[in-house]
């Protein structure tokens, strides 16, 4: 079954009474040539694959075929029946039905991925949620080795942001802290079914194994990123002070330490010295 083809995507889409929900970020890719291109950059014969929101199994089933294991959570009940029948070839397969957002994906790591080399997560990402699903893969420190996924091309721009990038904000530096993020490839919107009125862009976020800074606590880390990022046409003096009532002479003394003039902006610096900054004012 080419699960890519848009004839057969719409007669079993039709057979199962399966009509899209925009609220669950449901486009599904009719591209014969990404789905290929995704697997082959996440995963080899030894790996375990946790996908988000197999939809009909389009990606699910190219990685069946190249991957030790794939375990696939989806949100929509709906769409039981019709991955019942997609993937029914597959022995390798599981799909878990629940919210990626709420499930304990380290317990489903630890239980369905014990006997692979390595665990990575490969999915087209529901857009509503993107940036919040991969913080909080990030965030909860899985034993993956990386984040292959869809997403806008917009949010592949930020994602992947380097200092002195425009694009570069609080995220960028987040997930910089996690990983070595790179934009793999660009994917136009005529790729789905339906069409988002937006391109999109797969990104891979090649997790480290220790966060890239140290800093003396985490999440006031976390929380002096955002204020540095927080009013971006002011400078980090300004901004910082206003976000987190920081006096300024505070500021700028702490600058100064790092041999910075007090008109410096956020996305001017390196992680390095975002960390060096939050423990000298946090
Ligand atoms: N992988 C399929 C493809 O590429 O054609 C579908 C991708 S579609 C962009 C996003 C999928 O995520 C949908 O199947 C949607 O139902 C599912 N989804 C949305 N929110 C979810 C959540 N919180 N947890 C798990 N799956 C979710």
């Amino acid at each position: 079954m080419n699960l890519s083809d848009i004839s057969t995507v719409k007669s079993i889409l039709a057979k199962n009474g399966f009509t899209f929900k925009k609220s669950l970020g449901q486009n599904f890719l009719i591209n014969p040539t990404v789905c290929p291109q995704m697997a082959e950059h996440s995963a080899d014969l030894d790996t375990g694959v946790l996908e988000i929101g197999p939809g009909i199994g389009v990606l699910t089933s190219l990685l069946a075929q190249i991957a030790k294991k794939v375990v696939a959570i989806e949100l929509d009940e709906r769409l039981r029946p019709v991955l019942s029948q997609t993937l029914a070839e597959f022995d390798n397969t599981k799909v878990i039905f629940g919210d990626a957002m709420k499930l304990d994906l380290k317990q489903i790591i630890a239980d369905e991925f014990a006997d692979c080399d390595h665990v990575v997560v490969c999915a087209n990402l529901p857009y509503y949620i993107t940036s919040p699903i991969i913080m909080m893969l990030l965030e909860s420190k899985l034993p993956i080795k990386s984040i292959t996924v869809m997403v806008q091309k917009e949010a592949a721009e930020r994602l992947c942001a380097k200092p002195g990038d425009k694009e570069c904000g609080a995220i960028s530096v987040a997930v910089s802290y996690y990983s070595d993020p790179e934009l793999l490839f660009l994917v136009d919107r005529d790729s789905f079914l339906p069409a988002p009125n937006v391109d999109s862009a797969v990104i891979k976020l090649n997790v480290l194994p220790e966060p890239k800074v140290k800093v003396d606590d985490e999440q006031k880390f976390f929380k002096f990123i955002k204020a540095c990022f927080a009013q971006r046409r002011k400078t980090l003096t300004n901004t910082v002070s206003s976000t987190l009532g920081i006096p300024k002479d505070k500021i700028i003394s702490a600058l100064e330490q790092c041999s910075l003039p007090p008109t410096v902006r956020a996305e001017q610096l390196p992680i390095e010295t975002l960390a060096q900054l939050s423990d000298l004012l946090m």
